[in-house]
């Protein structure tokens, strides 16, 4: 039997955390009908990979991690027909039900399935490895002429595209996004493809605020050093921010929204930390008429949103992959590079 090399989870903390090894695995067989073997070509590394070696994030012990990944038909169950082998895939990690009443109502990142623990590459086998056997219902066929390397974004993007549709930005509009983070940089690349006032990003990290500046933020708050209320409010003549997307997630960040949107603004949750707490006095809301609204993953319409920007180079995802490395390298360069955070996206290739 032919083996493969993957970055395979041992939970071996208490807190459910571990390590990740690369080994020689088999390379996995198709067993149903509806199954597809994809040679993988292309997968980013998350700072979800990272929180579930710290157990921040759960993962199940013994599965090949990654699920930002692009790869190529190499086998297909005998149910699929409208698939040929060597067609180009993007691999929707977050595979819906499509029978459960949110799924039936429109809300398909909100699957009931999904509850259950069933992310490849988080508790299902992903694309840390050369291969991958999946499901035809977690897959979406990308265009011919799509650069692979650029196509392992299209799940991080169709986040991205999710959070910016829930904000609802206006040309009028002055945005604040927390966190110049992977995911921050990447809902900046999506607002600053529309028209509004002003681009204002908070975040502490030097390296990633030239990062923001690059990608085209117009003014970045260091809040060591200054003082966010004060700053936010004299960049909009005092009135504060009409969209805030919160790209952290911790109560900090979100205590610092708190004090900076305007009346009538949008905040809107994105960054996810189950620990972090604030206390919100409903007359602010109320008052002032804001509103408060999670963003979590995205519904398929902006998969096949993120794979027309992608393809057609409306967005420029390149400018925030900022390594391309062997997957040999994964753990010694690539998980190196995030802790130190000086990288916004490491793509590994097989
Ligand atoms: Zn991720
Ligand atoms: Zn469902």
């Amino acid at each position: 039997m032919d083996k493969m090399l993957a970055a395979v989870f041992h939970k071996t903390k208490e807190n459910g955390g571990g390590e990740i090894k690369l080994e020689q695995l088999e390379i996995p067989q198709i067993t149903k009908n509806n199954e597809i073997l994809i040679e993988v070509k292309a997968c980013g590394i998350c700072g979800t990979d990272l929180k579930i070696l710290d157990g921040g994030h759960p993962a199940n012990d013994n599965t090949i991690l990654g699920h930002e990944f692009v790869g190529v038909v190499k086998e297909l169950g005998s149910d699929i027909q409208d698939l040929k082998l060597g067609d180009k895939l993007v691999v929707d990690p977050n595979e819906k039900c499509g029978y459960c009443i949110n799924c039936r109502r429109g809300l398909s990142n909100l699957c009931d399935f999904l509850a259950t623990g069933t992310t490849f590459g988080i508790f299902q086998n992903g694309g840390f490895a050369k291969y991958c056997v999946l499901p035809r219902s977690a897959i979406f066929k990308l265009p011919n002429n799509i650069d692979m390397t650029s196509a392992a974004l299209v799940e991080p993007l169709s986040c991205a595209v999710h959070c910016h549709n829930i904000a609802d930005v206006k040309e009028s509009d002055n945005v604040v996004i927390m966190g110049a983070g992977p995911m921050g940089l990447i809902i900046e690349s999506v607002v600053r493809k529309h028209p509004i006032k002003q681009l204002i990003l908070v975040e502490i990290d030097e390296w990633r605020i030239q990062k923001a500046y690059e990608l085209g933020a117009d003014q970045i708050i260091n809040p060591t050093r200054q003082d966010i209320k004060k700053e936010i409010m004299e960049l909009t003549n005092g009135k504060g921010a009409d969209v805030i997307i919160d790209a952290v997630g911790i109560s900090e960040t979100l205590e610092s929204a708190l004090k900076i949107w305007a009346p009538g603004a949008r905040l809107i949750l994105f960054g996810q930390d189950f620990r972090a707490e604030a206390i919100i006095k409903p007359n602010d809301i109320v008052r002032y008429q804001r509103k408060i609204m999670g963003s979590y993953i995205g519904y398929a319409e902006d998969f096949l949103d993120a794979i027309e920007l992608i393809a057609n180079k409306i967005i420029d995802i390149d400018k925030v992959i900022t390594h391309k490395i062997p997957l040999v390298e994964l753990i010694s360069t690539g998980f190196k590079l995030m802790k130190e955070r000086k990288c916004v996206k490491i793509i590994t290739k097989p």
